[in-house]
């Protein structure tokens, strides 16, 4: 029997999954269908390969009723164009046997070739958020009848700096509708999306690493702060034959960039960084020495280092302790394989002890502590994250260091008050991008392409 069956899908939709020769749900198939069938605000973590595409399209797909609207009703936007072409190959396989017009857009291509694909009407539109928004600009496509709001790869799309294409495509679709979402890795920006825009959603996620948590080793640290944390490593990286190619992921590109500078004077060339802030010749350069031998360290933040091609890591370091377990499990699967034992440190401060906990329940097994080495030194100097708050008698609002007012001011009153919680998350997109933002502002949204 085709395990495919037990979700119930229609005949028509299991008719294709037979042709394909798929007879077994994955993991996030069978957990997304039920969640997404029902009509709920949907976020899945899940990597490619997870068989995601499927996730959210069977439900999907199974939802559909046929209608005579020449408008979508289902809108899944991408961060690439190769992606909405692989999408739109994927939907037409699993949609064979059912009547559905599916029409993928992206930038890069004439658009006005592109809108004539839409006139005799579409069921479900794949695009690429900046072409959709020039389409819907130009009135080529309207957004009036989305029901269903698939965003794939969104943290891809937040660090390809999509962030103004999308909150101004929000603005643009019905507010009935159902949200479902999908990201490998889960970033601030990502949750910071997630809590302005999507209400209430039910979080699936796999928890997936690419080796067998038995291959790995896995260890931590107890080590209070960011400089405490630098000389820690300092005084176990200088044993470069045990640590001969260590990947150190940092939580945030300042972060990296942080870590980069408290590190170099210690480590010179050995030393490497990559994020999505560097130029792709920076970041090829800095994959080709790591993978020579040039640099043996080589410090990335979660998003990047998803797509890096690296072999033979033998240890991941979390200078940071993730706040979503998943992303530790992306992360320390990036070191082991099946011959060889990897090998995984954790850094974590007695803030982050939650997050730390959080991640041995996802495993199920416990972090060892090994006790700090004699020779390293507690630092008492701090970074302005790690400064106390102090608090203004005169206003009453707290200020943060050096930083004050910054970003933890706005939450505070934003917390505190009913305000549209869009234009907050604008604000504080505005904030951190330093970018004006108005709606209708095309100009703007080419520059950021
Ligand atoms: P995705 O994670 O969506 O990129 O899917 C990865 C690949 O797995 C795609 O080529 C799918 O065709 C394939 N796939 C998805 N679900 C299944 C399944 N249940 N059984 C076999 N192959 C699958």
């Amino acid at each position: 029997m085709n395990m495919f069956k037990t979700l119930n899908p229609s005949k028509f939709l299991l008719n294709a999954l037979d042709d394909l020769g798929f007879v077994k749900p994955t993991p996030i198939q069978e957990e997304a269908f039920p969640v997404i069938v029902s009509g709920k605000n949907v976020v899945g973590i899940a990597q490619t390969g997870t068989g995601k595409t499927l996730a959210y399209m069977l439900p999907i797909l199974q939802s559909m009723k046929y209608t005579t609207d020449k408008n979508p009703t289902v809108l899944v936007m991408v961060p690439t164009r190769e992606l909405v072409q692989q999408v739109v190959e994927q939907i037409a396989l699993y949609s064979k046997y059912v009547t559905v017009r599916t029409i993928g857009v992206y930038g890069g291509t004439n658009i006005n070739t592109q809108a004539l694909t839409l006139k005799d009407g579409v069921d479900i539109l794949v695009a690429t958020p900046g072409r959709l928004y020039d389409m819907v600009i130009a009135r080529m496509i309207s957004l009036k009848s989305v029901k269903k709001l698939v965003i794939d790869e969104v943290d891809v799309m937040l660090d390809l700096g999509f962030i103004f294409q999308l909150t101004n495509i929000f603005e643009l679709l019905p507010e009935r509708r159902q949200n479902i979402m999908f990201s490998a890795t889960m970033t601030e920006d990502v949750d910071l999306l997630i809590k302005d825009f999507f209400y209430d959603p039910i979080q699936i996620s796999i928890a997936v690493s690419g080796t067998p948590l038995e291959n790995i080793a896995q260890v931590s640290y107890e080590i209070p702060n960011f400089y405490s944390k630098v000389n820690l490593l300092e005084y176990l990286l200088d044993d470069a034959k045990e640590f001969s190619k260590v990947l150190i992921f940092a939580p945030t590109k300042k972060m990296a960039d942080r870590l980069q500078e408290a590190m170099l004077e210690h480590f010179g060339p050995e030393l490497g960084i990559i994020h999505s802030n560097k130029t792709q010749n920076t970041r090829n350069a800095a994959i080709e020495n790591f993978n020579n031998g040039q640099n043996r360290i080589l410090i990335a933040t979660d998003v990047i280092a998803r797509g890096l091609d690296l072999d033979k890591i033998s240890h991941v370091i979390n200078f940071d302790t993730p706040k979503f377990p998943e992303n530790y499990m992306h992360r320390i699967g990036r070191t082991g394989r099946a011959e060889e034992m990897g090998k995984t440190i954790l850094l974590f401060s007695e803030k982050e002890l939650p997050a730390k906990e959080a991640i041995e329940t996802l495993m199920g097994q416990e972090i060892a502590i090994f006790p700090l080495p004699e020779e390293v030194v507690i630092s008492k100097k701090l970074i302005p994250e790690e400064m106390p708050q102090q608090v203004n008698i005169v206003s009453g609002h707290s200020l943060t260091g050096e930083n004050a007012p910054g970003p933890a001011f706005h939450d505070k009153s934003a917390k505190n008050s009913k305000v549209n919680l869009g234009s907050r998350y604008k604000r504080e997109i505005v904030l951190k991008y330093k970018k004006p933002l108005t709606r209708g502002d095309k100009n703007q949204n080419r520059r950021k392409k």
